[in-house]
């Protein structure tokens, strides 16, 4: 089989469609399910939050449940805003699960992660849907390796990583082009399908396209706007 997508959100319900009916069960990374074939859909949310609505609203209208993993520390949107916050709440409602996406480059040892991201779930669940589950952004080898992380599920461990087919689209890769997703939905495996909202929309775009899009969508003048209206109050 070979599926004819691009990055719109038909595609992706095209997609999770022809999962269903390979009969692959949706089940939240860190749950133990009985299915045959379990389907982990995992999202890391590296930029385009207002992406991520869409695709969640896509799986749930199918009956889906899928991973999303926020970075706590982002440059481009802060989930303690008031926009954000409804987000996470609508995508929890769904009866989906949030997580941390830990970028592990910004830390001196694996101590100083773990005590870090013990502190920001305390901080963090006390006013956000949270649960001990985190992906990493951008994972040196070494992350990808089973590692276990007391009292949390990490995504990379070997249950929804090495030991099921695990696919991607990571910097824009067209995983349906490869052999990989049908090798799974063929030989009857497993699967963890890792999608970024930033790339999904409601049409395909071109790299250019969505850069100019996604620019203006989340605003690269957010400071310029911010001093402007900060001026004009304070002047
Ligand atoms: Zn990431």
């Amino acid at each position: 089989m070979s599926l004819n997508l691009d990055f719109s959100y038909i595609s992706y319900e095209k997609l999770l469609r022809a999962l269903i009916v390979n009969d692959y069960m949706s089940i939240l990374i860190g749950e133990n399910g009985e299915a045959a074939k379990k389907l982990y859909l995992r999202h890391d949310v590296d930029t385009d939050y207002l992406g991520a609505l869409p695709l969640a609203e896509i799986e749930n209208s199918l009956d889906l449940v899928s991973t999303w993993y926020f970075l706590p520390d982002c440059s481009v949107y802060n989930v303690c805003s008031k926009n954000l916050m409804n987000i996470i709440d609508k995508i929890y409602s769904q009866g989906h699960q949030i997580g941390l996406h830990v970028d592990a480059s910004q830390f001196r040892n694996f101590e100083q992660m773990t005590e870090t991201i013990e502190k920001q779930y305390t901080y963090f669940s006390s006013f956000l849907p949270i649960s001990k589950t985190l992906s990493f952004h951008k994972p040196a080898p070494w992350l990808l390796n089973d590692v276990s992380i007391p009292t949390w599920i990490n995504a990379y461990q070997k249950e929804y990583y090495s030991e099921v087919v695990y696919v991607s689209d990571s910097n824009r890769r067209e995983f349906w082009k490869e052999d990989r997703l049908y090798t799974a939905i063929n030989e009857n495996k497993s699967l963890t399908l890792l999608t970024h909202p930033l790339w999904w929309k409601e049409a395909s775009l071109t790299s250019e396209e969505l850069f100019e899009y996604t620019c203006k969508l989340l605003g690269t003048d957010v400071v310029g706007a911010y001093l402007k209206e900060t001026c004009k109050r304070y002047s």
